[in-house]
């Protein structure tokens, strides 16, 4: 069986450059232009009283008001776009080309994919591994109303599962990223069973509810991964098309550029592992995806 493997360099890399981020925070100007339209800013001034509470457009100009603080508040170059509602036909997701294994199609196993196809301006955000917990991170991400999908690997989460359920009552989608996060090509059939299921019962116990989603640790997998992963209830198996570190991105496709329907990966780390904490990480992630004209939106939505 054929052993796939994607990105390990990244693991490796890690770079200790100066941080640039602190310096992002712009004017109000800078950040009010960005999200308010012409209507919303009638409505916000009132013509003659103020606003009604229950006046959509009203709402919505709060709601700018609201997210254009917020974005100060966590040094962001501008304000967040918001993602269009979630599609009403699901897209059709296979294996990458390259990415499939003997009998993909046939033995229906769990597609690995790098990018949703989809024709919204939007890129999807997912974490790994789980060693950071920082609480910043949480609110600047729900403040910001930043949708993200956790890939958990039990041997980092299992100090403190509190942390994860409290990500997941803000509306967070956690995942399967196996118990002790073990490069699988490496393992027998049986041995990588146990890490995807024993994952999923750890899941179930923790947070409720078994995942239908799994990754990969470092992106490698084989053929025996997809058929026990499909045997523990996943039915898809994402990687990532570039990934996010505090000082720096990497692609997967030699333009360097990103896609609609991009996965994008970054890692719960923090100072610890690198030059920042996860709120520089996602100021780097937010500042570049905003300024490219792409909104974060929710896997799951798209699966
Ligand atoms: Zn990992």
């Amino acid at each position: 069986m054929r052993a796939v493997v994607q990105n390990d360099k990244s693991r490796t890399r890690f770079r200790r450059l100066a941080l640039g981020g602190g310096a992002a925070a712009l004017a109000a100007a800078t950040l009010l232009s960005a999200c308010a339209g012409p209507e919303s800013v009638r409505s916000a001034s009132g013509h003659g009283g103020p606003a009604k509470p229950q006046d959509p457009a009203a709402r919505r100009a709060a709601e700018h008001a609201r997210l254009a603080a917020a974005a100060r508040r966590w040094g962001l170059d501008q304000v967040p776009l918001t993602p269009p509602p979630p599609p009403a036909a699901k897209p059709r997701i296979t294996a990458r080309d390259g990415f499939e294994v003997d009998h993909q199609e046939d033995w229906n196993l769990p597609p690995v994919f790098t990018t949703v196809p989809t024709r919204d301006k939007v890129v999807f955000l997912t974490i790994d591994d789980g060693a950071e917990k920082d609480p910043r991170f949480l609110a600047m991400m729900r403040e910001l109303k930043i949708p993200y999908t956790a890939f958990l690997s039990d041997y980092l989460v299992k100090d403190d599962y509190a942390y994860f359920r409290k990500m997941r009552s803000y509306g967070n989608t956690l995942n399967n990223h196996t118990l002790h996060h073990p490069y699988l090509p490496g393992l027998s059939y049986e041995e990588q069973k146990d890490e995807i299921c024993g994952m999923q019962a750890v899941m179930k116990k923790q947070f409720g509810k078994a995942p239908t989603v799994f990754r990969p640790p470092y992106g490698n997998y084989n053929q025996d991964t997809l058929v026990a992963a499909k045997e523990c209830g996943i039915t898809y198996a994402p990687i990532w098309n570039e990934e996010v570190f505090v000082d720096h991105w990497e692609y997967r496709e030699d333009d360097k550029r990103l896609r609609r329907g991009d996965i994008v990966l970054t890692h719960f780390r923090g100072r610890d592992d690198w030059d920042g904490t996860m709120v520089d990480d996602m100021r780097r992630f937010l500042n570049k995806v905003t300024r490219e004209g792409y909104a974060v939106a929710r896997l799951e939505d798209y699966l």
